[in-house]
């Protein structure tokens, strides 16, 4: 049996893009991931579906599992040969009890690396824009935890100009009363910042006599980490995270899980907090029969026409599995939307036409310049879509085979909404459709549609489009809650 390995993997403070290149390679062939409550949970995604993933708590009051139970859990699976990661909170040896594991792990003679992470202080530093050393304020920093002020030597943190305090929330107010009593400055400014670097980042600043005050008025909850001296008062001029065009705004994407990726990061890019809700999940479709005879006939095709990256993606999964390969295709080829012809790129293969808009209608239009007559039209697509197309091909003298390649469905499990966002996107009329039987519109909720389809269908659902996309694109889409929100 190949021996057993423990990685303490920082995961960064919370933006999931902050952990290390290193720390996500190791994660991507985990066996086992022991996460805890700091770890952004998006991160888990990257360990192999297979990987045993086990939550180990700890919020302050409801302990999930001690710490010597993790200890257990972490000999254990790396003595039955696992790859075991222990994706802790910013950087494992920071306040993290990582020393702690390590070294139950070196008395259990269980191998062990460690990876660093970015601690919550400098996703701060970076985020709220308060640089921790600065030529004309400091050059001495102190770390130290709030959560016993007894332990504390006050003095001589007081005399470090830039003083930062893990775990302090709720022990603020004797924090600022010993540094005062030990001399320091108090109109010192100040900041606690909750959540640094994720979307719903808080912070609350103030001078340090009053920032206990500020904190109890703001209702700030823990995890937060507090930064005192010269240096908060620069946030002003480098806080560029709070300036991020779409900072604030909470939007929920409805696209399949598998695809919200792009759409999910440009919104969070424009400091836009993210809340996924696949509204539609794609499947296999039910039976092949049509699609797999028509892959037979490649050959025979004049015509390819693909309406979406899946389709491309389903087509290509059948044809593989044929005894045919693209070889076999003489077809012209066109693809509804950059995105599907993007994909039909990627195989080296060129499109023939791409309609300017990504509709049925301008499809047709663009058919027009060429002879259909008995032209053979292959169109593979999912198993509910409009007809349109076909319809109106087979109008213009075209023999054309409509195969289903996959199928669209309503997810079976429904995640959880927050009580109020400020937008929903509909990449498809599917996706409203399933959204209206999966849930309400949270409050406030405005609705951003990827065009005049989708439009359709959500005011025929009898809701209000408050932002359409064009080009009816997720670019579009992004680009039209943009300008609205510039407004
Ligand atoms: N190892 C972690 C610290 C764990 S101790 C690290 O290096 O960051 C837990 C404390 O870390 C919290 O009480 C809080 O003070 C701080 N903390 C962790 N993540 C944070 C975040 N995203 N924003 C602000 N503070 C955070």
């Amino acid at each position: 049996m190949k021996p057993g390995k423990v990685y303490l993997v920082g995961a960064g403070p919370g933006d999931p893009g902050l952990i290390t290149v290193k720390g996500r390679r190791i994660l991507e062939q985990a066996d086992v991931v022991l996460y805890d409550h700091l770890a952004p949970h998006s991160l888990l995604a990257l360990a192999p579906a297979g990987a045993e993933r086990i939550y180990v708590g700890k919020k302050k009051c409801d302990h999930a599992v001690t710490q010597a139970e993790i200890v257990a859990l972490l000999l254990d699976r790396a003595r039955q040969g696992k790859t075991v990661v222990r994706l802790k909170g910013g950087d494992p040896f920071l306040f993290g009890r990582g020393g702690e594991e390590v070294e139950a792990l070196a008395e259990g003679g269980v191998d062990f690396e460690v990876v660093p992470g970015v601690t919550a202080p400098l996703g701060l530093a970076a985020y709220a824009g308060v640089p921790l050393t600065h030529r004309d304020h400091t050059s001495v920093v102190t770390f130290l935890t709030g959560h016993d002020p007894d332990r504390i030597d006050w003095s001589a943190v007081s005399r470090a100009a830039t003083i930062v305090v893990y775990m302090g929330l709720s022990t603020i107010a004797e924090i600022a009363a010993r540094l005062i009593a030990a001399g320091r400055d108090p109109s010192t400014p100040a900041i606690a910042v909750r959540w640094a670097t994720r979307a719903d980042q808080q912070s609350v600043s103030a001078p340090l006599a009053g920032l206990p005050a500020a904190v109890a008025a703001a209702g700030l909850k823990p995890p937060a980490t507090i930064v005192i001296g010269g240096v908060v008062g620069l946030r002003d001029k480098l806080n560029w995270f709070d300036r991020l065009p779409l900072r604030g705004e909470r939007i929920i994407v409805t696209r399949a899980a598998s695809q919200s990726g792009s759409l999910a990061a440009a919104l969070q890019s424009l400091g836009a907090e993210v809340i996924e809700f696949p509204a539609i999940e794609i499947r296999p479709a039910a039976d092949y029969a049509a699609l797999d005879a028509a892959i037979a006939n490649l050959g025979g095709y004049d015509w390819l026409i693909f309406t979406s990256v899946n389709g491309v993606r389903f087509f290509l999964d059948r044809l593989d599995r044929s005894a045919a390969d693209l070889r076999a295709l003489r077809a012209r080829i066109c693809a509804i939307g950059p995105a599907t012809r993007d994909a039909v790129e990627r195989l080296h293969l060129k499109c023939d036409m791409v309609p300017e808009e990504y509709v049925a209608e301008s499809l047709l239009a663009a058919f027009s310049k060429y002879e259909l007559q008995g032209k053979r039209v292959l169109l593979p697509r999912a198993a509910v879509a409009r007809d349109l197309i076909p319809a109106e091909l087979t109008r213009l003298g075209a023999r054309v085979d409509v195969v289903e390649a996959y199928r669209t469905v309503r997810p079976e499990t429904v995640p959880p909404l927050p009580a109020s966002a400020s937008w929903i996107t509909f990449t498809s009329s599917s996706t409203a459709r399933n959204f209206v039987e999966m849930a309400a519109l949270p409050s406030g909720t405005r609705i951003a549609s990827i065009g005049p389809v989708t439009s359709a269908t959500v005011r025929a659902l009898g809701m209000e489009v408050t932002a359409e996309a064009n080009p009816y694109t997720t670019e579009g889409l992004v680009a039209a809650i943009l300008a609205r929100h510039a407004r």
